[in-house]
């Protein structure tokens, strides 16, 4: 029996090993070039004005809270409101800045439900960050209006969400900054990588300086352009090292003309396990706010003793995933503990099947099948 993996990527290799080619032939591996040439590739894809390309999400997460708190005046111990239902580095980016994380609770989406963080906002309250759960759009338009009415900033974390769309348009046209993850498992796969997405010129352009040391100019620009002085660089500000590079950029430019075609794939995947679970209710799905089209990063299910379940799955050489724990239960933010309790629920219930591109109907089948079973035998013992 072959094992069944969560999340394989998968690469267009010689398409893939040509663009990096290219990179190595013109001795150019790092900012600039194809950098360049996949910022204009995400901006056309998604319809989003600007786009700069970093080495990771976690990245553009510190970048956007770091760049709102600089140009708006934001002070130490202000407050951004968030999930506990998400990858870490959504909130140690709001701790980087030594801001302050408030949790608030999620729906049946898994994403902030707009009535628990409407409860949560204080005078200290600067900003909101919605992570897109699995593609999932949730009640994000709710959440923006809130913000809009309540004088908040929107830090969309669109990890999973490459690929969503709301009425045929790309998600994040609308937040005040958009961050991206191409991490080798998220649906456009490089190996790490990000975006952060302004709505602004004058944040893009900060952006592309705090991304690079302070400095205020491109290295390619420096060495194709006019100047023999290429060390008279301005440095403006301490910035950080988080542009990303060539090599990155050439696997995203050919896995960016996939993408589409590989949701679309991700989708029937998981139409599959839909029509496998119709008949058992004790296999509780995550539903998909109909208002999107997402791009279904994560297949999620919701089951007693899951602890149990993914032992029986292992049994079967089916590797399922947890998407996420309750971030409280871990040390560095135990003491907002008890405060979110249908994320609490949901930590101990949530499983994510396994979710790929090399996947078959027979995979599928053996999954759903071996789910049921679990589930089953577990609830009569
Ligand atoms: C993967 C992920 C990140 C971090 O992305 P990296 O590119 O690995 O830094 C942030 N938030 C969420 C919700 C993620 O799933």
């Amino acid at each position: 029996m072959q094992p069944i993996q969560l999340f394989v990527p998968t690469f267009r290799i010689d398409e893939t090993l040509e663009a990096i080619r290219e990179c190595l032939e013109k001795g150019w591996t790092g900012l600039g070039f194809k950098t360049v040439q996949f910022e204009q590739a995400w901006k056309d894809y998604t319809g989003l004005p600007y786009a700069h390309f970093l080495n990771s999400a976690t990245s553009g997460l510190h970048l956007a809270v770091a760049q709102l708190k600089a140009a708006n005046g934001w002070q130490d111990g202000d407050e951004i409101i968030t999930t506990p239902l998400t990858f870490v580095s959504t909130n140690h980016a709001i701790l980087y800045e030594h801001m302050k994380p408030v949790f608030a609770d999620v729906d049946q989406y898994l994403c902030l439900n707009p009535a628990s963080v409407a409860a949560r906002i204080t005078p200290r309250t600067r900003a909101v960050i919605f992570v897109g759960m699995g593609g999932n759009v949730g009640q994000y338009a709710a959440i923006r209006r809130l913000c809009d009415e309540r004088g908040l900033k929107l830090i969309l974390d669109a990890a999973h969400m490459t690929g969503t769309r709301v009425d045929g348009k790309h998600i994040g046209a609308d937040a005040d900054v958009t961050v991206f993850s191409f991490q080798a498992v998220k649906n456009l796969p490089t190996a790490d990588a990000g975006m952060i997405c302004w709505q602004r010129a004058d944040l893009d352009a900060e952006a592309r300086k705090w991304s690079w040391m302070g400095i205020n100019k491109d290295t390619y620009a420096r060495t194709t352009g006019s100047g023999t002085y290429n060390w008279y660089y301005d440095v403006e500000q301490v910035g950080y090292k988080y542009h990303g590079n060539s090599i990155m950029a050439a696997i995203g430019l050919v896995s960016i003309k996939y993408v589409d075609e590989d949701n679309s794939f991700r989708r029937q995947i998981c139409a599959w396990y839909d029509e496998a679970f119709d008949d058992e209710p004790r296999i509780e799905r995550v539903p998909m706010n109909p208002d999107g089209v997402p791009s279904r990063h994560l297949f999620q299910v919701l089951v007693d003793h899951r602890d149990e379940v993914v032992g029986k799955l292992q049994q079967a050489q089916i590797y399922p995933g947890v998407h996420y724990r309750d971030n409280t239960v871990y040390g560095m933010y135990h003491d907002q503990a008890g405060q979110c309790p249908a994320a609490e629920r949901a930590s101990n219930r949530l499983l994510s099947l396994p979710l790929h591109l090399r996947l078959t109907k027979d995979d599928v089948l053996r999954v759903s099948q071996a789910l049921k079973n679990a589930v089953l035998e577990l609830n009569t013992n």
